[in-house]
Parts: C-alpha cells; sequence; structure tokens
C-alpha cells in the first residue's frame, strides 16, 4: 500500500533513515516540521501486552496535523470514538467534556 502512496512511501524511507526510535519523534510524522519547531504534538505508539512495537512506532504527530486529520473522519466515526473515550476514561462529566477535541490516533 505504501508503495502506491508517495507520502507513506517518503514516511516509511523517513523513519528507516534510523533505528534510534528518538528520531522517530524529532519531526512531525505527516509533514517533517522540526518538533523544535512545534509548539502542541501527540505522540504515539502501538503497543502488544507491556511491550511497545518499534517500527515505525513511537512516532509524534503535530496539533495541526491532528486537527487535519480529525476534519476526514465521518460523523459516524467521530461519534464512535466520542463514545469510546466517554465510556472507556475518567475526567471530568461527560457533559463538560468536549469529546470533539480529544484527538483519534490514526
Ligand atoms: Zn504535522
Amino acid at each position: 500500500m505504501a508503495e502506491e502512496n508517495p507520502i507513506l512511501q517518503k514516511r516509511g524511507e523517513r523513519f528507516t533513515e534510523s533505528e534510534d526510535h528518538q528520531d522517530w519523534t524529532s519531526e512531525c510524522a505527516h509533514y517533517g516540521t522540526p518538533a523544535s519547531e512545534i509548539k502542541n504534538f501527540t505522540t504515539e505508539c502501538l503497543g502488544f501486552g507491556g511491550y511497545m512495537v518499534f517500527n515505525p512506532y513511537p512516532i509524534l504527530v503535530c496539533d495541526s496535523c491532528v486537527e487535519k486529520n480529525q476534519k476526514l473522519l465521518s460523523k459516524a466515526t467521530q461519534d464512535q470514538w466520542n463514545k469510546f473515550i466517554l465510556d472507556n476514561f475518567e475526567g471530568p462529566p461527560a457533559d463538560a467534556l468536549k469529546p470533539d477535541k480529544v484527538p483519534v490516533l490514526v
């Protein structure tokens, strides 16, 4: 699939240039903006039990890219994600939480 998508292919090449996972979070995984120039970001990883999967995770995604990704999701997917957050994570009362502002891991 990545071979068919030049953005994914370039992203994969960036991640394979180094085996140091800290290098993978040195820039936004989507557009390559250096982490030092990003005010707010999310880090993402993939885990199984007590183990983290390395390659291509962990990654860093800037808030701008998170917001762009959020807008690509259908209303049904956003509603399902919001319900998951409200049902599974403690925090402020559900009516005080703005679930649309909770980023989705993509
Ligand atoms: Zn970004």
